[in-house]
């Protein structure tokens, strides 16, 4: 895929989706900086990516996306001396309509979910000038779509793939690109760290197999493997793109 020696942040890169892409990235030769804010889970994946692969290098990095822009960027150039691609996929789920929203959860969500990538993406950019990089956001269905229920995480992502859109369109004069994944619902931690486990997650995964069109709910590695193509030269031509990965929930309407 032409990702063999490029140099990759990934972060929540300690958890589920993150571990998948840093594994698939590290598959096709790609050496990389690992975020999160778990030590343990984020030694856990560069362990897994060095049995992997032992000719590539991993970092781990810990650090608050909201918080430690500057850490990242850093840690990583004193690694690496350069950064090919950002993956900003760390990111948090919340649920709730208006009538409960809570104030302090919505800033909560936001500050995660979008404006620590917009600090993250401006910091990382003057060094993606430098290696005509490209950067790929992990979004969600939940921003092309609107389910009643997930107000403050629609909008966190919504407003992500604006963002998305809208750098992509600063940045092409410079070959910069930028997209976007959109998965639907994939099995991780991300729902019981909201206290969605037991029943309630069985209602809730039910609900998700009906609704995507495929039948089914996504794996992992079919999230990574999207957003390894959109980083590799074999998306060269491709900038601005929201890319559904979710059996074709986008596209469903109830019955
Ligand atoms: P997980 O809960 O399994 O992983 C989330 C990751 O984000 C963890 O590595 C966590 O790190 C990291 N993270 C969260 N907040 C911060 C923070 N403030 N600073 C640093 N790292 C942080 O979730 P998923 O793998 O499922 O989610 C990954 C992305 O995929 C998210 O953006 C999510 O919105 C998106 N997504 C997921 C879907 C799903 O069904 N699973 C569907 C659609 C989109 P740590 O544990 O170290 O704090």
């Amino acid at each position: 895929m032409s990702l063999s020696d490029k140099v990759v942040i990934v972060t929540g890169a300690s958890s589920g989706i993150g571990v998948a892409i840093a594994q698939v990235m590290a598959r096709e030769g790609a050496h990389l900086s690992l975020v999160g804010r778990n030590v343990t889970n984020l030694e856990a994946t560069r362990a897994l990516l060095q049995k992997q692969n032992k000719a590539i290098q991993a970092l781990t990095v810990v650090a608050d996306v909201t918080k430690d822009t500057d850490v990242i960027i850093q840690q990583t150039l004193k690694q690496f001396g350069r950064i090919d691609v950002l993956v900003n996929n760390a990111g948090i789920l919340s649920t709730g309509s208006l009538i409960d929203l809570d104030i302090n959860e919505f800033d909560t969500v936001l500050n995660t979910n979008l404006r620590a990538i917009v600090l993250l993406t401006k910091a990382t950019v003057p060094h993606l000038l430098k290696t005509k990089g490209n950067v790929v956001n992990v979004s969600s269905c939940a921003g092309i779509c609107h389910f009643a229920g997930a107000l403050t995480y629609g909008i966190s992502k919504a407003a992500l793939d604006q963002f998305t859109k809208i750098v992509s369109l600063e940045l092409a004069p410079q070959g910069v690109r930028v997209n976007s994944v959109n998965p639907g619902f994939v099995v991780t931690n991300i729902h019981s760290r909201i206290g969605i486990v037991d029943e309630e997650y069985k209602k809730v995964h039910e609900r998700a197999v009906n609704s995507h069109p495929l039948g089914r709910v996504g794996d992992v590695f079919e999230v990574a493997e999207a957003v390894a193509f959109l980083a590799s030269s074999k998306a060269s031509f491709t900038t601005g793109a929201l890319l559904p990965v979710d059996g074709g929930k986008h596209n469903f309407t109830p019955r």
